[in-house]
């Protein structure tokens, strides 16, 4: 599967087996701001996949994700990290998305695949499952045959930040790979979910750039239980799965349930119209 502890290597190389590695040894790197957004001019998702595995625009995030895949924490010292970008994880043809923020640093960094490999995702995919959008109720590793139902989940920036606080040049950067994301779901997305302050505010300028109708001004501020109606897609905001909001009792799974539940109403009615919400 890759490098294993006596070998350590700050990243996987592309198509080299890691399970569910969408990129080849050819394909194409973004080394800056100006190449993400040309090489996100694509038409399928696998090929922006393929592209955001390799992107290299950032250099605080790739020296960052790169020492920490060598440095490594002591429990995961014997396993290879991934140490790339995490692309989306769903079918490309998902009528829900969940937005996050970026990947963490021993979660997605370490096994290649969003959300996966740490607390955060724990509460995510076991929320997904009860809501019968997921395979299975957990997420350890990008191998474990975990299969999301209608659902994609994607992320604002797509590499591990220090601090899980990406500047606004990094998060500007990254723009036009989620841009031509939400371009390529349109067809069947009606819900986005999204987790947490930061995924809420860069949403908004990327459905713009996407041009995915009239975006609210002002900008709906960002609440739990939040919703907001964008030419037919239906925003729902959401405290993001951290374990700070976790451990803390700030979210709770009856919370995280309600809100998936809201997105499964939304999607079955057919219709944004079909008001409720999920409370605050
Ligand atoms: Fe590329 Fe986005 Fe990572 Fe920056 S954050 S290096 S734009 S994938």
């Amino acid at each position: 599967m890759g490098a294993g502890v006596g070998e350590r290597r700050a990243s996987v190389p592309p198509g080299s087996g890691w399970p569910g590695d969408p990129a080849v040894a050819t394909t194409p790197v973004a080394t800056d701001a100006a190449a993400v957004r040309e090489l996100a001019q694509v038409s399928t998702v696998d090929e922006l996949d393929a592209r955001v595995s390799v992107c290299r625009a950032c250099p605080r995030l790739v020296a960052w994700r790169e020492e920490v895949a060598l440095t490594r924490r002591a429990a995961f010292a014997a396993e290879p990290y991934w140490g790339r970008p995490a692309p989306g994880f769903g079918p490309a043809d998902a009528r829900i998305a969940v937005l996050g923020l970026a990947p963490a640093a021993h979660g997605a960094n370490r096994t290649g695949r969003v959300f996966t490999g740490d607390r955060s995702g724990d509460w995510l995919y076991a929320a997904m499952y009860r809501a019968g959008l997921a395979s299975q109720p957990t997420s350890v590793h990008a191998g474990d045959g975990l299969v999301l139902h209608d659902v994609r989940v994607i992320a604002s920036v797509r590499c591990a930040p220090p601090a899980n606080k990406p500047t606004p040049v990094e998060r500007d950067t990254c723009r036009p790979w989620l841009v031509k994301e939400l371009q390529l779901l349109r067809p069947t997305l009606r819900v986005i979910v999204v987790l947490g302050a930061f995924g809420w505010q860069s949403l908004w300028p990327a459905l713009a750039a996407a041009s995915l109708g009239a975006v609210p001004t002002p900008r709906p501020i960002f609440a739990h239980g939040a919703e907001e109606q964008v030419n037919g897609l239906t925003v729902l905001g959401c405290y993001h799965v951290s374990q700070q909001n976790t451990f803390t009792g700030k979210l709770t799974e009856p919370m995280l349930d309600a809100v998936f539940a809201r997105a499964r109403i939304v999607t079955e009615s057919g219709t944004e119209s079909s008001r409720g919400g999920v409370g605050r």
